[in-house]
């Protein structure tokens, strides 16, 4: 523990005495593993990691793991096998790092936990994320207004679908939503024709776009031959075009056939096409930039061993303990604020959009 202070604290001392070119070997390499690129959230993750690490003269080995916790346990121990002091990881499922993380614990690594909480260890420090119960309720809010809920309207049929059971966020993000949902569910303005509620239920494990869209295959014909499907709750923009494509193949979107009320999260290129086009109706940007900024900002604390700021030292209880977090404000985008928020903050250039 000792050494490891003294040695952030030498490389940060390196960042006063040391002439730029000499930062990068000064300071310490940050180890950042990251779950997949199939996202393209992540992968924005990953570069603007690199880039704020790089900018403030630390080492970066930044690593995908396609989805595989193998791929993602190795590449971790590698990581620690090759030196590295600060480990940055979005885990693929939170519980299978326990072993890891005491190896990289004994070798003085200190732990963040990334987006997503790294649960039943006591090895992870920090945790830098967004407020994820607020995400799930502004996915719902999304839906509960475009059906005029909070005007009396209904009944109306959705169907709900959760985000994979391995990741700690699609419990908040659920729980989030159906803290919205869920009275107008037990008043009777929505009915959830599947009948199919609770996490065990409409979870999506690994959060696979053909996963959901199979469900909503299977769910479309079996409950929706005689109806209509008004509004469906998605936790992830990519799971929203599986919901979609399956929709859409049934005649949703066309004619008659008005498109559900459909959520999303993440603000991915092609979802705020879908948006523009109308066909989905909201996704919640997070600011990827101030993710990597509040982690990298934990780093450099840590490093000067001075306190890391947080801001929530109550909600993320990883079994273990609680781990002391700082939460980021999720924001709701929808077809008459994308502009202002994706491209006027310089997240996306309007042609990107077209
Ligand atoms: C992240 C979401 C993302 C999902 C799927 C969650 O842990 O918080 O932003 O949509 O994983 O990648």
């Amino acid at each position: 523990m000792k050494s490891i202070k003294m040695l952030l604290a030498g490389a940060a001392l390196g960042l006063t005495l040391a002439t730029p070119a000499a930062f990068a070997q000064d300071k310490t390499t940050v180890g950042v593993a990251m779950p997949t690129k199939s996202s393209t959230r992540w992968i924005a993750d990953g570069d603007n990691m690199v880039k704020q690490l790089q900018d403030r003269g630390y080492g970066t080995d930044l690593q995908y793991a396609e989805d595989d916790i193998p791929t993602q346990l190795s590449q971790i121990e590698n990581m620690v096998t090759k030196g590295a002091k600060v480990l940055v990881v979005a885990s693929i499922d939170g519980t299978t790092l326990s072993d890891i993380l005491k190896q990289a614990h004994d070798a003085g690594a200190k732990v963040i936990a990334y987006d997503r909480l790294i649960r039943e260890t006591p090895n992870v420090d920090y945790y830098a994320t967004f407020d994820n119960f607020q995400v799930g309720v502004l996915q719902a809010t999304s839906i509960a207004d475009g059906l005029g809920l909070k005007d009396g309207k209904g009944p109306f049929n959705i169907e709900l679908f959760g985000g994979s059971p391995d990741d700690n966020n699609a419990f908040f993000f659920y729980n989030g939503a159906m803290s919205v949902l869920q009275p107008y569910i037990d008043s009777g303005k929505l009915v959830v024709g599947s009948g199919q509620t609770g996490m065990d239920k409409v979870g999506t494990l690994r959060w696979d776009p053909s996963v959901a869209q199979a469900r909503m295959d299977n769910i479309l014909s079996a409950f929706y031959s005689d109806k209509k499907v008004d509004a469906v709750l998605s936790p992830y923009d990519g799971l929203s075009i599986g919901i979609i494509s399956s929709l859409k193949g049934v005649g949703y979107g066309s004619g008659e056939m008005k498109m559900p009320i459909i959520s999303g999260q993440d603000a991915e290129v092609p979802s705020v096409k879908a948006i523009i086009a109308g066909e989905q109706a909201s996704t919640i940007f997070k600011d990827t930039r101030e993710l990597a900024k509040v982690t990298v900002d934990m780093v450099d604390a840590m490093a000067a061993g001075k306190e890391v700021t947080v801001n929530d030292t109550k909600t993320y209880e990883n079994g273990v303990k609680v781990v002391p977090s700082y939460l980021l404000k999720p924001v709701l985008v929808t077809k008459d604020n994308y502009k202002q928020v994706l491209v006027d903050s310089g997240y996306y250039t309007a042609d990107q959009l077209k």
